[in-house]
């Protein structure tokens, strides 16, 4: 079968390194890819937010299946082009998307459905939101409603921070993704990662993980799009794992489909875990980079046959089949980030053997005249899989360390809490 992947990252780097290691996948195409994704995959380039211009793209390749990495494809409604032109794609409709894309709208389904999350309330205005935050006082949760790059939410510790949001919010500072502003009950307790495949109607868990968003040690300092993860989380015990199933994830499904907009693609629950229970802090549409590295080094080859099922929905038909084993990967970030750094410094990989439990995925990087070079804030993910999780930090901080690149940077303490 034909495969192409829409996007660029580390993320999308995982996926097609599982997945070229089925034997069902005959021409596998990124688009756009990058410099790690080019050797073993074609690159192309190609409007991928464009839902006419990749169905045009998969017509003239003879393309099967399209998995898409990011979410901006599916805001806009490439999964939903595919479909209507006969394509199978992996990733849900627009609307379905609105899981992620709109805070008040997950919110509204999870009242619909009885899942527990933070109790909420959704302002158009400044006044009534600063007269909210002084009846309930803080530690509150201030969220722009839409899609803000993780940068439109506050945590506040005191009512002077959260009011100071909200005068952000509304003052224009996330566009109009803060036209509307959210606020939350702030609740305690330790954060963690669920994925679970859904086709509409059937649900099929593959996988825990926890990331590091902060970018210093002893997760300090300022948030970044993530800078290591592992797999699993110790945290989601299998009885958790049970009550987020029963409770959150199959009625937000049946909702939605409820509705007339089933989901379908990876539904991926940010779920915060007090005294042994779980609630929903949020929903995304798509896998998380760098979550996805040691999601797809744990399943393998095996990612292809439930991503296909998943999109042709018949998920009932298939199992994952887990190894007792672990993953974690190390990000590598150009010196700087998440503030301002250089691009264009000169990176050496080591030489690598082709192996199933180690891995270097590439995230920002091109080839210049023969030489890689790092392109983005985040560059490389040093992956690796064992046993134990002490054995795949082992491996992924080895391939760290033989990266030779003056220019970036990583965290040393990436799986602390689980360790
Ligand atoms: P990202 O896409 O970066 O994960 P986002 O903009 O979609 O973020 P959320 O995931 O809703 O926003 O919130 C970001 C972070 O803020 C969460 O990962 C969590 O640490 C914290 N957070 C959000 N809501 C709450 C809450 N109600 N109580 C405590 N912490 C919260």
């Amino acid at each position: 079968m034909n495969i192409l992947i829409l996007g660029g990252g580390g993320r999308e780097h995982a996926l097609a390194w599982a997945i070229r290691q089925n034997p069902k996948c005959d021409r596998l195409i990124v688009a756009p890819g990058n410099a790690g994704i080019a050797g073993i995959a074609r690159c192309a380039e190609l409007a991928i937010t464009d839902g006419a211009a990749v169905v045009g793209f998969c017509e003239e390749n003879a393309i099967d299946l399209v998995v898409i990495g990011p979410e901006a494809p599916l805001a806009a409604g490439v999964a939903d082009a595919l479909r209507a032109a006969g394509i199978l794609a992996f990733g849900p409709s627009a609307a379905a998307a609105q899981l992620e894309a709109s805070k008040s709208f997950t919110k509204e389904i999870c009242d619909a459905c009885g899942a527990p999350t933070a109790a909420w309330a959704r302002f158009t205005d400044a006044a009534a939101a600063r007269d909210h935050i002084a009846r309930v006082g803080a530690p509150i949760v201030v969220k722009a409603d839409g899609l803000a790059a993780g940068k439109g939410v506050t945590v506040a510790m005191t009512e002077a921070e959260a009011v100071a949001a909200v005068d952000a919010a509304f003052g224009g500072a996330f566009g109009e993704a803060g036209a509307e502003v959210v606020i939350e009950e702030f609740m305690a307790g330790e954060e963690a990662s669920f994925f679970v495949l859904v086709d509409g109607t059937n649900c099929l868990p593959i996988g825990t993980a926890q990331d590091h968003k902060r970018v210093g040690e002893g997760d300090s300092g300022p948030n970044t799009g993530g800078m290591g993860a592992y797999s699993p989380a110790p945290v989601l015990t299998a009885a958790i794992q049970a009550q987020v199933m029963a409770e959150i994830v199959e009625p937000t499904v049946a909702e939605m489909a409820r509705r007339g907009t089933p989901f379908q693609g990876v539904l991926y629950a940010g779920l915060m875990i007090a005294d042994g229970r779980a609630r929903l802090v949020e929903y995304n549409a798509r896998f998380g980079d760098p979550e996805a590295q040691v999601l797809m080094m744990r399943l393998g080859a095996q990612a292809l046959d439930l991503i296909q099922a998943c999109a042709e929905g018949r998920l009932d038909s298939v199992t994952a089949n887990w190894a007792e084993d672990h993953a974690l990967t190390v990000v590598l970030a150009a010196n700087g980030y998440p503030g301002d750094y250089e691009k264009g410094t000169a990176i050496r990989l080591p030489e690598l053997t082709e192996s199933s439990s180690r891995m270097i995925f590439h995230a920002g990087t091109a080839l210049r005249d023969g030489q890689l070079v790092a392109t983005g804030g985040r560059v490389l993910n040093a992956t690796g899989r064992g046993a134990t999780l002490a054995e795949a930090r082992d491996a992924a901080y080895a391939l760290a360390e033989a990266v030779d690149w003056p220019g970036g940077f990583y965290r040393r303490d990436i799986g602390w809490r689980a360790l």
